[in-house]
């Protein structure tokens, strides 16, 4: 799949669910949520008709997100029938990680290639605060559970968030000097629920664990596994590698190769954008055959970029996106 602009589609992210198990508070309203009904949300068989289509036309990575993938039922189900399907080379997923300890075993058997946990912080009250009532003890034996299969790609991702962002942008890169999990520092991108005063540069942080552990180098070669935007630093010492996801002051759209796919079935081409197709109409309607022009059509005209630094704040939450 090529764009208008000559940029290469090859990366999925599916949002399985709208719904969520926490509640961030840059990310969903405490409450006064509506949800998807069961009916509107596309049914992994309708996934994968999606995913077998888009694999003939170049689709070779899957990522799949929500809301928080792991509170739809037997969300292993899914990643094991599109592991299956030819083409598709690595499937991946992005939890909070609060019910990883009970799923690590079956994620794996169904063959996921990478995990990524959302963490912000280690500190007890400062994570039930940001995630309105999370546990981090119950994310950390998940953290700890995924970590015993050495076939699996682990990342962390951080949006830090607070006054004392220095210090827990140093507690979080020391899990990388032991483990050899990638911890990446993930940009603050404006939505309604949060603004500008939240977000933390690349600089800025890199400044700081630089002080404390020393020069950072680039990994240009050897990135982990992965097939996004992030830029990887080595620290001396560390097993993982360090990243950082700077969507708004690293902006990295000449580069993108993702499209989205939402829980209700909308093709969606840019993180900000609101151009949507409908692709689960389609399917329902029986027009299944149409579903590779109509995609092809759709990706050629993915905008070329997203204007989150000129103040445009995207409307909806990233747990409506998937992030
Ligand atoms: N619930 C899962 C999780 O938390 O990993 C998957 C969905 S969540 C929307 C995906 C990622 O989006 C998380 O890492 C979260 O921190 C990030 N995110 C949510 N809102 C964001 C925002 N406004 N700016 C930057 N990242 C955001
Ligand atoms: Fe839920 Fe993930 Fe959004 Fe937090 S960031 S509210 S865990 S979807």
């Amino acid at each position: 799949m090529k764009d208008n602009y000559g940029r290469k589609i090859d990366y999925l992210r599916i949002s399985i669910t709208d719904r969520c198990n926490l509640r961030c508070t840059y990310c969903m309203p405490e409450e006064g949520i509506t949800c998807m009904s069961h009916d509107e949300i596309l049914t992994y068989e309708e996934i994968e008709i999606i995913c077998r289509m888009m694999a003939k036309i170049g689709l070779k990575h899957v990522k799949i997100t929500g809301g928080e993938p792991l509170v739809r039922k037997e969300c292993w189900r899914l990643i094991e029938k599109l592991k299956q399907v030819p083409g598709i080379e690595t499937v991946t997923l992005t939890t909070n990680g609060i019910l990883l300890e009970e799923m690590a075993e079956r994620l794996v058997q169904a063959g996921v290639d990478g995990v990524n946990i959302s963490i912000d912080t280690l500190n007890k009250d400062a994570y039930a605060a940001i995630t309105r009532g999370g546990n981090i003890d119950q994310v950390l034996k998940g953290l700890e559970a995924i970590c015993t299969y050495p076939q699996v790609t682990v990342k962390i991702n951080c949006v830090l968030n607070g006054e004392d962002w220095k210090e827990t942008a140093v507690s979080m890169a020391q899990i990388a000097r032991t483990k050899s999990v990638h911890v990446r520092f993930i940009e603050y991108m404006p939505t309604v629920f949060g603004g500008e005063e939240q977000r933390r540069t690349q600089e800025q942080v890199k400044e700081v664990l630089e002080e404390v552990f020393g020069k950072m180098k680039e990994c240009k070669e050897e990135r982990p596994l992965g097939f996004g935007p992030s830029d990887y630093y080595q620290l001396d010492g560390f097993q993982g590698k360090i990243g950082f996801i700077s969507a708004v002051s690293h902006k990295f759209c000449e580069n993108c190769n993702r499209i989205r796919l939402t829980a209700d079935g909308k093709l969606r081409l840019c993180l900000q954008s609101a151009d949507m197709v409908d692709l689960k109409t389609l399917i329902r309607q029986g027009r299944k055959l149409e579903l590779a022009a109509v995609i092809q059509n759709a990706v050629r005209h993915k905008p070329k970029e997203h204007h989150f630094e000129t103040k445009e704040i995207e409307t909806k939450s990233m747990s409506q996106i998937g992030g």
